[in-house]
């Protein structure tokens, strides 16, 4: 189901969980500021999640709320794990779900990397 609304960060969601080392995941990076791990339910040959280690639910969330040295680390997490995964040159796609309209499940912000196959269109139309 997607979340329903903007509000308060709900520190029981199951990204929450897996940065607590709750429940498991296949980690392919972390550090400092961010994880990332195989999606359980992969869309493409290549879906990993990367997520900050602060609690921020969307974007705009997070942009408005985190540090810089926060905003930096995250975004050169995503930038490093492409680069790790080898997609740099095949290429990739990167997608973020915030909210009601774009179906966001989990509200902890993550960053979807798909690669591995050519990915077709942005959307579906
Ligand atoms: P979104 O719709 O952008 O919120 O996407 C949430 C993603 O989290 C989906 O692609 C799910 O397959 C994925 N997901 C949910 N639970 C887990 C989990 N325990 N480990 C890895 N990925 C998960």
């Amino acid at each position: 189901m997607p979340v329903e609304a903007l509000g308060d960060y709900d520190d029981s969601n199951i990204f929450a969980r897996i940065l607590r080392g709750e429940i498991p995941s296949k980690r392919v990076f972390e550090n400092e500021w961010a994880i990332a791990f195989h999606d359980i339910n992969p869309q493409a040959p290549v879906h990993v999640l990367v997520i900050p280690r602060g609690a921020y639910r969307s974007w705009a969330d997070f942009s408005a709320k985190a540090s810089d040295a926060e905003i930096a680390g995250f975004v050169r997490a995503v930038g490093s794990v492409a680069r790790d995964l080898g997609l740099e040159d095949p290429g990739y796609r990167l997608l973020a779900n915030a909210g009601i309209n774009a179906h966001q499940e989990v509200p902890h912000l993550h960053v979807h990397l798909f690669g591995g196959k050519p990915l077709g269109p942005m959307l579906a139309r």
